[in-house]
């Protein structure tokens, strides 16, 4: 049957734009959490801002809905679109179009996928510093639309702090010409912001300018194997107070993660034993290679004799702290291998001197709705953020149960429903959990204003 509509998108926009029907992909309508959904309306590959803008005003005019996608690694089902969406994708429009190294700025737009922007200003003896597991396929367009956070948080913020600029398109087709490349401007509200974190439904994305740092000389891991989490807190705040900045990575792993790991994904290996109660893999980074690995060292030392660790090894090469970040960065492969629909994923903060204590609730808790169920911990804890694998018996139903029971745990603990990956779709009905009614309600002021057809990813974070 022939759509009006697309033959439109067609004859407006750039030949080889616009897929429908057979030449759709499964990869558009399928993403990390892995349950595919039917295919969308058409997908639509612009290769220019003015293309975005011209989609947009058209489906702006018609009222159709659009879902954007980056990488398709989200956790939320934020990117799935549905069957009356068309889909945008920003694969074609990937380009790192300057690395500026007197400013500390590098221009991307927003399909550049977070690795090859890490690879492109390295080659100029620079850093972009957000780093996530999913690094070598999530687009820095989806990194700035979820605000994204990552396993440096501790030293340079989320991905929020690393934008100076963003050319946005907006509902109805409209250009923001934002691009700027200046820490400093305090000339009104600071538009950005709206579209960092807002998960695509108040604009799209284009280009963005980004925030650069010399590379560190010297990036020293260790891994750490500790006694109780009290004991890990206190590292915490030795390791802060003895490094400063140069701590750029502090993360913890419950037994649970790092023994299932070494045991389960391939390729992984454990350089310290499985039995510990609790790790803690710590970057130190600087442009001062013997100093890093001297105050590395005496940090350690130091907390062994205060008896904090009870084990650990350092990297001796580029390759021993990528096996140790690769045991870190395997929390995908680690979910993936147990059945789909018998694993949630949670994503939360709260005070770190509450983790250990909210851990254990739910570990217990989940047992009262099924005795085999059990949780897999890890996380930022230097950032207050831990990640939660609960597994339970093959009964999708039981979903919500389990998450009305950890949001809940959650809201008890005075913490926040989602830390890094964001509200999309799975979230949306816990968002009152996080939010207050008032706050809720001002988003959808704002959605209001700047979508009135309610095109933009509808339904995504809040309903209007
Ligand atoms: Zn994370």
């Amino acid at each position: 049957m022939a759509d009006g509509f697309i033959e439109e998108l067609r004859s407006t926009l750039e030949e080889g734009s616009v897929l429908a029907g057979a030449d759709i992909d499964a990869r558009y309508h399928h993403d990390l959490a892995g349950s595919p959904v039917p295919k969308p309306r058409a997908v639509v590959r612009p290769k220019t801002t003015e293309d975005v803008s011209a989609l947009l005003r058209l489906c702006h005019r018609a009222k159709v809905p659009v879902t954007t996608q980056g990488g398709m690694t989200g956790l939320v089902r934020g990117a799935l679109p549905n069957a009356s969406e068309i889909v945008l994708s920003m694969e074609r429009m990937n380009a790192i179009e300057e690395v500026d190294v007197a400013t500390g700025v590098a221009v991307a737009q927003a399909g550049a996928p977070l690795q090859k922007i890490q690879e492109r200003v390295e080659q100029d003896g620079f850093m972009f510093p957000l780093d996530l597991g999913s690094r070598g396929s999530c687009t820095i367009g989806g990194n700035i639309s979820t605000n994204a956070g990552g396993n440096r948080v501790i030293r340079y913020g989320m991905t929020r702090d690393m934008i100076l600029g963003l050319e946005v398109v907006t509902a109805d087709g409209t250009v923001l010409k934002g691009l700027r490349k200046y820490i400093k401007n305090n000339t009104g509200i600071d538009l950005k912001h709206l579209f960092i974190g807002s998960e695509g439904i108040l604009g799209v994305v284009t280009r963005a300018a980004l925030r650069i740092f010399p590379a560190p000389a010297e990036q020293q891991v260790a891994l750490c194997a500790l006694p109780s989490f009290s004991e890990v807190a206190s590292f915490l705040k030795l390791a802060r107070a003895k490094l400063g900045g140069e701590l750029t990575a502090f993360e913890v792993m419950w037994n649970e993660y790092y023994r299932l790991t070494v045991e389960r994904v391939k390729g992984v290996t454990g350089p310290l034993p499985t039995h510990h109660p609790f790790y803690v893999l710590l970057e130190a980074s600087g442009g001062d290679a013997e100093r890093i690995r001297a105050d590395l060292e005496a940090l350690l030392e130091m907390a062994m004799g205060e008896g904090q660790i009870l084990d650990a090894t350092i990297s001796t090469s580029n390759a021993s702290a990528a096996a140790i970040w690769r045991i870190r960065d395997s929390s995908v492969e680690l979910g993936r291998s147990f059945p789909y629909a018998a694993r949630i994923g949670f994503d939360v903060s709260l005070a770190i001197d509450r983790m250990e204590d909210y851990a254990d609730q739910i570990a217990s808790r989940i047992k009262k709705i099924d005795p085999e169920a059990f949780a897999i911990v890890f996380g930022h804890a230097g950032d207050g953020n831990l990640h939660i694998g609960v597994h339970h018996e093959h009964t999708p139903e039981r979903r919500e149960e389990f998450e009305k029971l950890v949001y809940g745990i959650t809201g008890e603990f005075g913490g926040s429903i989602s830390a890094e990956h964001g509200i999309g779709i799975s979230k949306r009905p816990y968002l009152k959990m996080s939010r207050t009614a008032e706050e809720i309600e001002t988003m959808r002021t704002l959605k209001r204003a700047l979508d009135p057809h309610n095109i933009l990813n509808p339904g995504r974070i809040i309903e209007v």
